[in-house]
This record gives C-alpha cells, sequence and structure tokens, in this order.
C-alpha cells in the first residue's frame, strides 16, 4: 500500500528524499483515508492540534451545509480552467501548493491568490515530512512560506503531503502560523482513475462538514468537478475555502453538544 501511496509523488526528481520507509506507526496514521477512502469527523484526525473541537459541532444545523474542497500539488497548468469551473458555480477551494512549483508557474499562483479562493502550503518539495530530521523539515516549511509569499499568500492551512504528520510537525506548522488539515472524502483521483470513478468516490461522501481531497493535476479531476459541484447543489451544500469552513464548523458549535463533549483540558 505505500508504494501505492508514493505513486502519488510529484513530478520534481525528489524520489530520493521519499526513499526512507516510514515507521510503522506512522504508516497507520497516513494511510487512514487511503485505505478507506473516507475517514473520521474529528478533530484528532481531521485538525491535529486544534482547539476545535469537532465532536461539538451539529452537522444538522444550516450553518454546517458547508464543504471544504482541497486540491493540492500545484500550482498547475489546470488551475486557471479550475478557478472557471468554480466560479460557474458560486464555489471555492483551497489550493495546497508545493513552494518548488511555483517560480514555474508563478503568473497561475498570482492568479489563484487573487481569485477568492485559498492557498495553502504544501511544503516546499513534498517529502515523508516525517522522516525529515527537525532542522530539514523546518528548512521544507520555511522554504514554502518564502515561495508563496512572492505571490502575496501567507498561508494559514498546511496539508502535510501523504497526510503524513505527527505532533511535532503540526507544531512546526503552528510555528509557522498554520493549522494542519487532512480530509475526510478521498478521490483517489492519483490512481489514474477516469472521471466517472473520481465523482462517485467523492459523491457517496459529500456531507455537511466534509473536506475533500483532489489534485490539480489530473486531467480526469478537472472533468469530474463540474458534476460533483452540481450534486453538492443539489443537495444544499456550498463548497466554501478551509477558512470559511473552520468558521462555519465554529458557528456550528452547540452549548448541548459542548456539555455532553467537553473539551480536553489543556496544559
Ligand atoms: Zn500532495
Amino acid at each position: 500500500m505505500m508504494t501505492l501511496f508514493r505513486r502519488a509523488v510529484l513530478p520534481l526528481g525528489l524520489a530520493a528524499a521519499l526513499s526512507v520507509l516510514p515507521s510503522a506507526a506512522m504508516a497507520g496514521q497516513r494511510s487512514y483515508a487511503a485505505t478507506h477512502g473516507a475517514a473520521p469527523f474529528v478533530t484528532e484526525h481531521l485538525i491535529p492540534g486544534s482547539d476545535l473541537d469537532l465532536a461539538q459541532v451539529d452537522l444538522t444545523l444550516p450553518t454546517a451545509r458547508v464543504v471544504a474542497l482541497t486540491i493540492d500539488d500545484g500550482p498547475d497548468a489546470n488551475d486557471p480552467h479550475i478557478l472557471d469551473i468554480l466560479r460557474a458555480h458560486g464555489a471555492k477551494a483551497t489550493f495546497f501548493y508545493i513552494g518548488a512549483k511555483i517560480p514555474e508557474h508563478h503568473g497561475i499562483a498570482k492568479l489563484v491568490a487573487t481569485s477568492g479562493n485559498e492557498v495553502g502550503s504544501h511544503t516546499e518539495t513534498h517529502p515523508m515530512t516525517t522522516d525529515l530530521k527537525p532542522d530539514l523539515r523546518e528548512w521544507n516549511l520555511a522554504q514554502a512560506e518564502k515561495a508563496l509569499a512572492s505571490v502575496g499568500v501567507k498561508a494559514t492551512w498546511f496539508r502535510p503531503p501523504y497526510g503524513d504528520v505527527d505532533d511535532a510537525l503540526a507544531a512546526l506548522a503552528r510555528h509557522h502560523g498554520m493549522a494542519t488539515v487532512q480530509w475526510t472524502a478521498d478521490s483517489q483521483d492519483w490512481k489514474d482513475t477516469g472521471p466517472e470513478i473520481i465523482r462517485h468516490r467523492i459523491v457517496e461522501r459529500l456531507a455537511p462538514g466534509a473536506v475533500v481531497l483532489m489534485h490539480s493535476t489530473k486531467a480526469a479531476t478537472v472533468a469530474a468537478l463540474p458534476a460533483i459541484l452540481e450534486e453538492g447543489e443539489r443537495r444544499g451544500l456550498r463548497f466554501v475555502t478551509m477558512s470559511e469552513w473552520e468558521s462555519a464548523m465554529r458557528q456550528s458549535v452547540t452549548p448541548e453538544l459542548a456539555l455532553l463533549h467537553p473539551a480536553p483540558r489543556r496544559h
């Protein structure tokens, strides 16, 4: 399964950086969504280290009828087309960019950054980040921060490549001003499947509070996007950025659920 996961590696000639196998403990963590296609709506999984307790969110409330569309691995030549599709549907997304790809797609990155959509960090070189020593982890986040700054972005969200994160990495991301976010619905579009399979995988997991994972690097993903947005509209779901999603989740915390699920005391 790790082999499959590694096929999502980006065309940066950095395969060597990914050659160290993960520990068994981390393998379980990073493989969850890839194995099952869907992952639990719980804080520890979805936004590790956040003070927002998702158990206190009432997903039946109208304010919770939002889906965060997240599109990883750009900037990419497909992005302007994706922007057009989003605009046509009144939808928004969060693009998680790889710092090292920004210089070659500078114009596109700037276009997305000023489009009303959100741009987050997906590291500089897309490594299996927890395999890196602390100074290289820091370098990878800091370099991406510089690359994003070159297109006017100060990211507040971090998407770890492969969903590979541990407490120290989430804390480092926070130090850089970013919350870490995984996903609840995995399109598995990196497996080179067709648009109809991608659409089906997402649509069966479209629900209030969902965080959908897609990749801008795949033509099939772009082809699947209109039908996904239309199905969301039919169900009364709004597609929003990560920051709008978080705000909607916080608005949907109810006193009753907060009493049932008191936040753990933090040290
Ligand atoms: Zn990625």
